[in-house]
């Protein structure tokens, strides 16, 4: 194909003054100019009135002169007046004893993807936004609800301390009662901060996953013999992940499988697999397993399946979800009720 054919590239000559002195008919398509008005016309009048002022025309033709080429992105106006982003290149073109005759200027119309991603870029900020007003917000009120909560609990500890048997069987109680109520909400609100507050701004870097078990494993001995536990691993990579994020993630889950154990003894399977970009990791038990219906639910912070029989905030795998889909992840369960459950999630390569 000839280039004065090619309709999706403007391909066009200047010379050493800056006179445009060819055309193809992309220079139509892209910028909107038949040959007659465009051949013969300064280069500079394709950049916008900004561009102009500040020189960048001449910027670019140095550029090409001295180094060879300039590449940019920027806008460029159209014969209308209407801007076009450009993908584009300015080469030097030079005869044989070095001597500089002029430029070949190759533009490519990249305003709909500049577009997509100005749009991607400004979608992020938002979320990014409203996850900071969210967890400030969370922060404020958890914070605000610690202080009436501190003075309830001091003064029905006051309470149990001085009339603990010395009223009937019943007021006891029911201190006892609210004791254990405030009690659990002093750990729920914590647990809300946590959770607002968890992953902000954790740093990612190469992190080996067998080290990650090895500290897991430490910091569950005692519930890990207790149970007789059996833990196994395949094969574990490294992956990029903030450290005391990644160390969270694995011990909520291996931490639930013992919690959430069956009559036998727990036997717990971590692996890992290469799937494209990501490392897909599972932790899989042999527990008392989900019905399907909670699967999505039991991500939802505060959401459980279990009344106080079981210690929990219903955080855990909230907070595992949030990590997750911080570093572009996704997490989810797969369980039968009274075989066991294997959560699996993804976690880019280091
Ligand atoms: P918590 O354990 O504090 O209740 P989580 O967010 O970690 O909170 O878990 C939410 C709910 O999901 C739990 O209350 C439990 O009912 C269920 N669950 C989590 N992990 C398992 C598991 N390995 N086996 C069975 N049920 C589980």
């Amino acid at each position: 194909m000839q280039v004065e054919e090619l309709i999706d590239y403007a391909i066009f000559m200047i010379d050493v003054d800056g006179t445009i002195v060819s055309w193809n008919a992309g220079v139509g398509t892209v910028l909107g100019y038949q040959r007659e008005d465009f051949i013969g016309q300064p280069f500079a009048m394709i950049f916008t009135p900004e561009d102009r002022a500040n020189g960048e025309h001449r910027t670019e033709s140095l550029t090409a002169k001295c180094e060879g080429r300039s590449s940019d992105m920027r806008w460029h106006l159209r014969k209308d007046g209407s801007r076009v982003y450009i993908d584009g290149a300015l080469n030097a073109i030079r005869e044989e004893d070095g001597r500089l005759i002029g430029f070949s200027k190759v533009m490519k119309d990249a305003t709909a993807q500049h577009e997509a991603e100005d749009a991607l870029r400004k979608s992020e900020e938002q979320l990014q936004r409203s996850n900071k007003e969210l967890a400030e917000f969370a922060h404020v009120v958890s914070h605000d609800l610690q202080a009436p909560l501190r003075t309830i609990r001091s003064y029905v500890q006051l309470l149990a301390k001085r009339y603990q048997g010395r009223l009937d069987q019943t007021a006891d109680e029911f201190i006892s009662f609210i004791l254990e109520g405030s009690e659990k909400m002093d750990e729920l609100i914590r647990g809300l901060l946590h959770y607002a507050e968890f992953g902000q701004d954790g740093e990612l870097v190469s992190v080996p996953l067998d080290e990650v078990i090895e500290a897991v494993s430490t910091t569950l001995k005692t519930v890990i013999e207790e149970t007789e536990a059996e833990i196994s691993c395949g094969e574990l990579p490294t992956v990029r992940a903030n450290p005391i994020q990644i160390q969270q993630v694995f011990q909520n889950l291996i931490g639930n499988a013992l919690k959430y154990k069956s009559a036998v003894r727990p036997r717990i399977r971590i692996e890992c697999m290469r799937d494209d970009g990501n490392w897909i990791c599972s932790v899989a038990d042999n527990g008392i397993g989900i019905a399907a219906e909670y699967y999505d639910r039991i991500f939802l912070p505060l959401k459980r399946l279990h009344g106080d029989e079981i210690a929990g905030t219903g955080l855990g795998l909230a907070v595992c979800k949030k990590i997750v889909e911080r570093s572009g992840g996704r997490i989810s369960v797969e369980s039968k009720v009274g075989e066991g459950s294997k959560f699996r999630f993804t976690l880019p390569v280091a």
